[in-house]
């Protein structure tokens, strides 16, 4: 089975949806990202996140995406990962400055 993306975008959907990565739900007019694709024998398929459940997601693969099933990792989860990632980037660039100065 093969997937293409359509497109995606950050939109605020007029009803509410659950997140693809953690399950929790996206109230109504809260800006999240939309993406939309298309499934062989499946048809047309929209799938919505959290915006910080988006940015966690873009190092997935396929498989990646078939293991896991909305809710697998929590927003607590998400959240951590986006900390981390942003104390690292901002370590980095402290380090940055050091070495320069
Ligand atoms: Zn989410």
């Amino acid at each position: 089975m093969s997937e293409t993306h359509i497109s995606d975008k950050v939109g605020k959907p007029r009803k509410a949806h659950w997140c693809r990565v953690c399950g929790e739900m996206i109230a109504a007019s809260e800006t999240c990202h939309i993406y939309r694709g298309v499934a062989d024998g499946e048809g047309f398929y929209t799938l919505y996140f959290h915006p910080d459940c988006w940015e966690y997601s873009r190092g997935w693969d396929g498989a990646d995406w078939e293991c896991a099933s909305p809710g697998d990792v929590s927003r607590r989860e998400v959240r951590e990962w986006l900390e981390t990632e942003s104390r690292l980037a901002s370590a980095a660039r402290t380090a940055a400055t050091t070495w320069r100065g």
